[in-house]
């Protein structure tokens, strides 16, 4: 039996973030063919469902395998991969952003015609906060994509980060020739005529082929060269520590599609990405993986969307420790013990009770109720508490009210648990009371929606307010005539005032009328 030490080198659990329609599902499908998951990757996406449908269910339903929306586990090359889903799509919410609060690194998918997209920056900002590893993939250069200085040049300005390119492309779209791989020192070709062929070493001093071939004679060889020679002299140096903190990210480029570049982008990934992190406590201790004390958070819950189940699963990082199948744990925030039996883990080819799992897995736990979100677990008699999850500015707003007066109570409970759990955010109109509603996705109003007909059988009616700046102010600051129908006055759920402007040109305005009021993002 291999030691927990063992057993946890070997995790590596991470997130693949993109905008919509950069090539994350059809990364995932060529990763998990690596992982021997799936024969053949191909595109498995069809027309998207209309609620709460993630790419992978539709990878799940047309591959036949068991991924669930949220984790997927395999193994490769003596790893043990854990990848969490992001949804990207119209399921993004604030799920999305507190999973990658549970994971140690990064990869992120960009299309190498578009180059940096919204929401990709989004996605980025918060993985830079915790200054976890990232690692570049640009997709699709089998398409005519824009030019590859160019792109490295966006991504350093756009997003304020170093890169290092660690390939770099001969040519793209219809000559596509190859990878000059600066970190293997070999090229490898794309569509070459033998296995034999796909890499061709490099000479020593890594400037040409070590062997006379054919792709020299292509135009493009001494294009290629020359701009790798430009890498060389004016380009940032490696650097593992400036990757492991966060501030340098190892660029590759490829396509996905094509399954070009994957591989190596796979194993030298596996090579620089972490194992299982040390976790800060409320104390402000660290919690490594390697004690023996079982302890995790929950990071995300998911309602079953079926009616006739009304379970819910909260999906638990591992920190420390080892899970065994029927342990009993306490839950920090009430001090209430449980016993972890009916608990799923997430093998792509199989779904099983899990028997035991390590730090960096993640672990579905049955849920009837006892769990939000941030919440610890932890086995044995040292009470252990992590820090809070943080919580995200929403961006879209509706008004909320019960459809039957009768209906209030239930409506209340509904509403002050729903937000409890972390599914959505609460505000109240200063001189109203109107309850207000704030997410940073959606589709979360509609899962808020759907869970207080299912759950609290009220009916409730959405009034959308459409996207708003949400900006905290100081009480002291305050006076409520600063208010206006451009910036709704409200209280978040500790009572403190926001305005929700309508959009930046009114919180320009109002800077200008009031220059000695600090406005806040987050409180
Ligand atoms: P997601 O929305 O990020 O999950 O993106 P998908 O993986 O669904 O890809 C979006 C579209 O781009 C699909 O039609 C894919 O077939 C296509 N695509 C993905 N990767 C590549 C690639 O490397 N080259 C080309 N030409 N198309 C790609």
């Amino acid at each position: 039996m291999a030691s927990l030490q063992e057993e946890l080198q070997t995790r590596r659990t991470f997130a693949i973030i993109s905008h919509p329609d950069a090539g994350k599902t059809t990364i995932t499908e060529q990763l998990l063919k690596l992982g021997g998951v799936v024969r053949e990757a191909g595109t498995v996406k069809g027309r998207k469902g209309n609620f709460a449908k993630s790419d992978w269910m539709e990878i799940e339903q047309k591959r036949g395998i068991s991924v669930t929306s949220s984790v997927l586990q395999f193994d490769f090359d003596g790893k043990r991969i854990n990848i969490l889903d992001t949804p990207g799509h119209e399921d993004f919410s604030e799920d999305t952003y507190r999973t990658l609060m549970a994971v140690d690194s990064v990869i992120m998918v960009v299309d190498s015609a578009k180059g940096i997209e919204p929401q990709t920056k989004k996605l980025f900002e918060i993985v830079s906060e915790r200054h976890i590893p990232i690692f570049t993939f640009f997709n699709k250069l089998d398409r005519d994509g824009r030019d590859a200085l160019d792109l490295v040049d966006e991504l350093e300005s756009t997003l304020g980060i170093n890169a290092y390119p660690m390939n770099w492309p001969i040519g793209s779209g219809q000559i596509l020739a190859g990878l000059f791989d600066l970190y293997h020192n070999n090229v490898e070709v794309f569509r070459p005529e033998s296995e034999a062929e796909r890499f061709l070493p490099l000479n020593a001093a890594g400037t040409d082929l070590a062997e006379p071939n054919k792709l020299q004679e292509n135009s493009l060889w001494a294009e290629t060269r020359d701009e790798i020679e430009m890498l060389k002299d004016a380009g940032n140096q490696f650097d593992e520590q400036a990757v492991m903190n966060g501030e340098l990210t190892p660029v590759f480029f490829g396509s996905a599609l094509q399954g070009f570049g994957i591989e190596t982008f796979l194993q030298t990934y596996m090579q620089f990405a972490p194992a299982p992190s040390a976790k800060k406590t409320v104390s402000g201790d660290e919690v490594e993986p390697a004690t023996e004390q079982f302890s995790g958070f929950v990071f995300k819950i998911q309602a079953n969307m079926n009616p006739n189940h009304r379970d819910r699963i909260a999906f638990v990082r591992i920190v420390s420790g080892e899970f065994e199948r029927g342990m009993d744990v306490t839950l920090a925030r009430t001090n209430k013990k449980l016993r972890l039996s009916n608990v799923t883990q997430f093998m792509a080819d199989t779904r099983e009770n899990v028997e035991n799992a390590y730090p960096g897995d993640i672990i579905g736990v049955y849920d009837t109720g006892n769990f939000q979100i941030g919440d610890t677990i932890y086995a044995g008699k040292k009470a252990v508490e992590f820090e809070e999850l943080p919580t995200f500015t929403p961006e879209l707003f509706m008004r909320v009210h019960a459809k039957n007066v009768l209906k209030q109570k239930s409506f209340h409970k509904g509403v002050t648990q729903l937000v409890q759990e972390g599914t959505i955010q609460m505000y109240t109109a200063w001189d109203s009371g109107d309850y207000i509603l704030g997410a940073v996705g959606a589709l979360q109003f509609e899962v808020f929606q759907f869970r207080m007909e299912n759950e609290y059988n009220t009916e409730v009616s959405l009034e959308p307010m459409g996207s708003k700046i949400a900006r905290w102010i100081h009480p002291e600051q305050l006076d409520p005539r600063m208010a206006s129908s451009r910036n709704l006055l409200v209280r978040d759920r500790a009572e403190q005032p926001v305005f929700l402007f309508e959009n930046q040109f009114a919180e320009r305005w109002f800077k200008d009328k009031y220059p000695d009021v600090d406005l806040e993002e987050k409180l």
